[in-house]
């Protein structure tokens, strides 16, 4: 591991350390080489080249981050492209999705959207132009025989029978392999390379094969498709591309991403690989995120449970903490996984300044100030945010019954315990400091209510002869609280890492069963009444929280983006004890 490496890694578990200095990675050290030599007429030109066979997750995000952030700061230019190669797994919902998502994370292609689908007459034209060379051939061999053929990464592999057919006869194969005249897998144009290459990628790999599907953009134009090692660099190559950053596993294809370009004799981009962003508790592939939608564990590609871009949003993240994050987690050359908890940082900060407070009793038990005039109602001042003074003040009803939370209350508390019991005095914030003097039970034992007396000379939560309280607790006035659902989620998963579930075991075997509380009856304070979706929140004492998409005029949702520090375990315990 370089020094470089190290760094990150290390960077990259510590959340106090923000921003690793972003100069300091490899792939800036490349371009400013680059540059020096005044490479490529000085420019640098990435692109993001997503396949639409899934919506775009975490990962992608750090790849989005990357490569527009670089064409941003060396003032040159990113590309969207779709590789959409691979008819069979792809449709125009995937496309629209990432288009949006690439948007919200707030970047900008201007009129750079490109799809490789566009360029197969080029493929094509260039595959032709191979063989003319000598170095692509028809292959009949089968997919079997293919991989039987090809030996292993001990063993050298074999030649196809069919390696040696003429330059006339390969042509003409392949016009007709273009023209519908073979069956789906009897033929394949496959690179005449080095079938002992110690490198598998380079022992003769397929570039064409016939696939007779239905392409979301070509239509039926084509019955062969080209592979993804084939597309990809020409397609870089076509758009002038300097810098083909790609994530690791990519490595062992650079020799044949090279080959192409130089037996094509085309412009011949730099592809540089970069490790991959993995996250604890949670799975990045498009395959294995597509089988929870599929199969049901999640309600879409947008569950607010999802490490999809649309799933954060929904659960409340801003493009601010996705880039902050990609930014701090930095660039590696080796693979590691990064904790959840500091992604969870990175949103807790930039809500912290930016969301309004608000209060909202997720577990309502009713306070009843007794010698608080009974239809009397106060209209209190109450700051929006702490952080930010510019976002001004509200007003709050307070009135003689309030909603606390049922937490808040203990008729006989361990010693440490600074909210409300019998006898205590605590303040009820921006109102009033309120003492306990009752407790009302059902027959069973079950507190229906908690009865206090309230003190008028400590209007606004402060009490005029100096005295303290140490507990301080949310409230919402009963008769003017809005009813609303809140969803709480966890981990979709309960190990660290899923992926590698053991021998014979699924991934989805460790999926979390309490990812997900749905919890009704909610109080809110009036000022959320027709909330529009999409707004964030921070419920005092009970994290951020957004509006969902499901709120109706008459009910809001709220789904909860994170704690304020890990209530989680609080909130089960209150569930398990109603
Ligand atoms: P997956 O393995 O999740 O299916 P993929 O690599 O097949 O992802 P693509 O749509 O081909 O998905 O990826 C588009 C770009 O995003 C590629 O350049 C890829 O290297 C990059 N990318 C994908 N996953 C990650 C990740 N976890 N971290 C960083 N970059 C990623
Ligand atoms: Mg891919």
């Amino acid at each position: 591991m370089s020094s470089v490496d190290k760094e990150k890694t290390s960077a990259s578990n510590n959340n106090d350390d923000k921003a690793t200095p972003s100069n300091s990675n490899f792939i800036r050290q490349i371009i400013d080489g680059d540059l020096e030599k005044d490479k490529n007429d000085s420019r640098v030109h990435t692109r993001f080249p997503p396949e639409p066979n899934g919506y775009l997750h975490i990962g992608h995000a750090k790849s989005i981050c990357l490569n527009f952030g670089l064409a941003d700061e060396y003032s040159g230019l990113c590309n969207l492209r779709f590789d959409d190669t691979n008819p069979t797994k792809e449709s125009t919902e995937f496309v629209e999705s990432i288009i949006e998502d690439v948007k919200w994370l707030g970047f900008d292609w201007e009129d750079r959207l490109y799809y490789a689908s566009d360029y197969f007459d080029k493929l094509y034209d260039f595959a032709v132009q191979l063989i003319k060379a000598g170095k692509a051939f028809v292959d009949d061999l089968t997919y079997e025989e293919i991989r039987e053929y090809r030996g292993t990464l001990t063993t050298p592999g074999k030649n196809s029978p069919y390696r040696d057919r003429s330059i006339e006869e390969n042509l003409d194969l392949f016009e007709r392999m273009r023209n519908g005249e073979f069956e789906k897998g009897s033929k394949v144009l496959r690179a005449k390379i080095d079938m002992a290459s110690p490198n598998m990628n380079m022992r003769d790999p397929v570039i064409y094969r016939i696939m007779d599907t239905h392409h979301h953009r070509s239509g039926d134009d084509w019955c062969i498709y080209p592979m993804y090692d084939f597309t990809h660099g020409l397609s870089d190559s076509l758009e002038g591309i300097t810098h083909s950053i790609c994530t690791l596993e990519f490595e062992d294809h650079r020799p044949l991403y090279d080959w192409f370009l130089e037996e094509l004799d085309v412009f011949h981009p730099q592809q540089i690989e970069f490790a991959r962003l993995n996250l604890n508790y949670t799975v990045m592939s498009k395959r294995k995120l597509r089988r929870l939608v599929e199969e049901g564990f999640v309600s879409g590609w947008d569950d607010p449970r999802m490490p999809t871009i649309s799933g954060l949003r929904r659960r409340g993240y801003t493009p601010e903490a996705i880039r902050n994050f990609c930014e701090m987690i930095g660039v590696a050359k080796s693979n590691s996984t990064v904790d959840i908890a500091q992604l969870e940082f990175c949103i807790r900060e930039d809500l912290n300044k930016r969301a309004a407070r608000v209060m909202a009793v997720l577990d309502p038990l009713k306070l009843v100030v007794t010698n608080y005039p009974k239809d009397q109602v106060e209209e209190l001042d109450a700051e929006n945010n702490p952080e930010d003074e510019a976002m001004g003040k509200r007003k709050i009803p307070f009135s003689r019954e309030v909603y606390i939370e049922r937490s808040d209350f203990m008729e006989d508390p361990p010693r440490k315990y600074f909210r409300l019991a019998p006898g205590k005095e605590v303040r009820l914030k921006h109102a009033y400091y309120v003492t306990c003097t009752d407790v009302i039970k059902d027959s069973d034992g079950n507190i229906l209510e908690v009865h206090c007396t309230y003190d008028p000379e400590t209007r606004g939560g402060w009490s005029k002869d100096g005295r303290k309280v140490k507990g301080t607790l949310h409230w919402v006035s009963c008769e003017h609280a809005i009813d609303a659902e809140v969803r709480v989620y966890d981990n979709l998963f309960t190990v660290p890492n899923p992926e590698s579930s053991e021998e014979g075991a699924d991934f989805t075997d460790s999926l979390n069963p309490d990812s997900l509380k749905v919890i009704q009856g909610c109080k809110l304070e009036p000022s959320l009444k027709g909330v529009a979706a999409g707004t964030r929140f921070q419920f005092l004492r009970n994290g951020y929280f957004i509006a969902d998409q499901d709120s109706s005029a008459d009910k809001p949702v709220f789904n909860r983006t994170i704690g304020l520090r890990n209530t989680w375990a609080k909130i089960q315990k209150q569930q398990q004890k109603s």
